[in-house]
């Protein structure tokens, strides 16, 4: 199982790779924003995070595949990321940043459009 932050996991190279090949282009791993996002795109100000459903407890079906053993250490270490994951969005939110929550089960092409919709309306 990936490990909290780290950088290229799965989901999140199939969502770059999808964006890219809709003609988006991003930066990466910004660590001057809240939360690091894993995609960003500055003009329009939209940050993206790909989460992990275990790690940051989507409501899903491969969210709730917890660990048996050490269970109140888990739910307290999950407890933590999606604290921090709530801080990053409205500190991002106080500089007039959107931010996009892809998840890990989302298939990449629904993701590519959420974010490209985001991209639209930020035309506007
Ligand atoms: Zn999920």
């Amino acid at each position: 199982m990936a490990k909290v932050g780290q950088k290229d996991t799965a989901p999140e190279m199939r969502v770059r790779r999808a964006l890219w090949a809709a003609g988006h282009r991003y930066r990466l791993h910004v660590a001057a924003l809240p939360g690091r996002p894993d995609i960003v795109f500055p003009k329009a100000k939209i940050a993206v995070f790909v989460h992990g459903c275990f790690w940051h407890r989507h409501d899903c079906r491969k969210a709730n595949m917890r660990p048996a053993s050490n269970s109140r250490y888990w739910a307290e270490k999950l407890e933590r990321n999606v604290a921090r994951d709530q801080k990053a969005v409205a500190e991002l939110r106080g500089m007039g940043w959107t931010s996009i929550t892809v998840w890990e089960c989302e298939s990449a092409s629904v993701a590519t459009s959420r974010v490209g919709e985001a991209l639209d309306s930020g035309k506007r």
